[in-house]
């Protein structure tokens, strides 16, 4: 089965309202690949979610940024699983290097939120990734593997996750990973899933690259066999992201 090209927009932390329809507006009045040929979901900030999730054209779809690791209650500042899914929102990031570094989530508390978050019926996103010291330290598979081992513990159904693989030092820096460097760390991915959860999830899992992603540098990352697709910071809010959906056509003669 192929997989199908996943391209993801993470708005962060950003936009105003008037700023937000403006987005949706570009993303609306584009021309993209039809949906069998690329899933496309866009991550505003969860006070944003209603409003985009009632703008955004059919064929796209919405994620949350984050969600509490279990079932809601007195967690103040928290948005629960259960609430995405009451407002009918289908995608969430989970473990966000921008989180696991500022926030300090752990390994294992990601695991447990994604767990938490596909029980509840949400799809998700998950992000791993290494730092710059630990990549010159010639640890990132060391890093990455463990980052996915906290999830492949705890999850047993893996048709709804997506693995974004977003190295640290690449994210929001303006310095993208090379196609080479994209390629090696998803196919070593791949290969740790099937060790490590199943040849079936190894070949059907998407592996999505995150990290300085832009319209210039799209199409040759997208070439790269175990490159999935992308999740997008920076770009996703300006109108280059509709050329990164248009890279998912690379693929198309696979
Ligand atoms: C991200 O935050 O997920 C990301 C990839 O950011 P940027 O594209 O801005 O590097």
């Amino acid at each position: 089965m192929a997989r199908k090209f996943f391209v993801g927009g993470n708005w962060k932390c950003n936009g105003t309202t008037e700023e937000v329809k403006k987005i949706v507006t570009t993303l609306n009045e584009a021309e993209v690949p039809s949906e069998e040929i690329v899933e496309v979901v866009v991550s505003p900030p969860f006070v944003f979610l209603p409003l985009v999730k009632s703008l955004l054209r059919s064929d796209f779809h919405v994620s949350a940024q984050n969600c509490w690791v279990r079932k809601g209650g007195a967690f103040t500042g928290e948005i629960s699983a259960e609430m995405l899914v009451n407002l009918g929102i289908p995608w969430v990031i989970l473990g966000h290097s921008e989180r696991r570094l500022i926030l300090i989530e752990a390994n294992e508390f990601v695991g447990d939120k994604v767990a938490y978050a596909l029980s509840q019926g949400l799809k998700v996103i998950a992000c791993v990734g290494e730092t710059l010291e630990q990549r010159e330290s010639g640890s990132t598979m060391a890093i990455v593997s463990a980052q996915t081992k906290e999830i492949a513990d705890r999850v047993s159904n893996w048709a709804n996750v997506v693995i974004a693989y977003e190295p640290v030092w690449a994210i929001g820096t303006g310095k993208v990973a090379t196609p080479a460097q994209a390629q090696e760390v998803h196919a070593e991915l791949r290969k740790w899933l099937h060790g490590n959860v199943g040849a079936e999830v190894a070949a059907t899992t998407r592996i999505i690259y995150g990290g300085s992603v832009n319209g210039g540098n799209c199409k040759e990352l997208a070439a790269q066999p175990d490159v999935d697709g992308f999740l997008v910071g920076g770009a996703s809010l300006k109108a280059e992201f509709i050329d990164i959906i248009k890279s998912a056509t690379v693929k198309k003669s696979d």
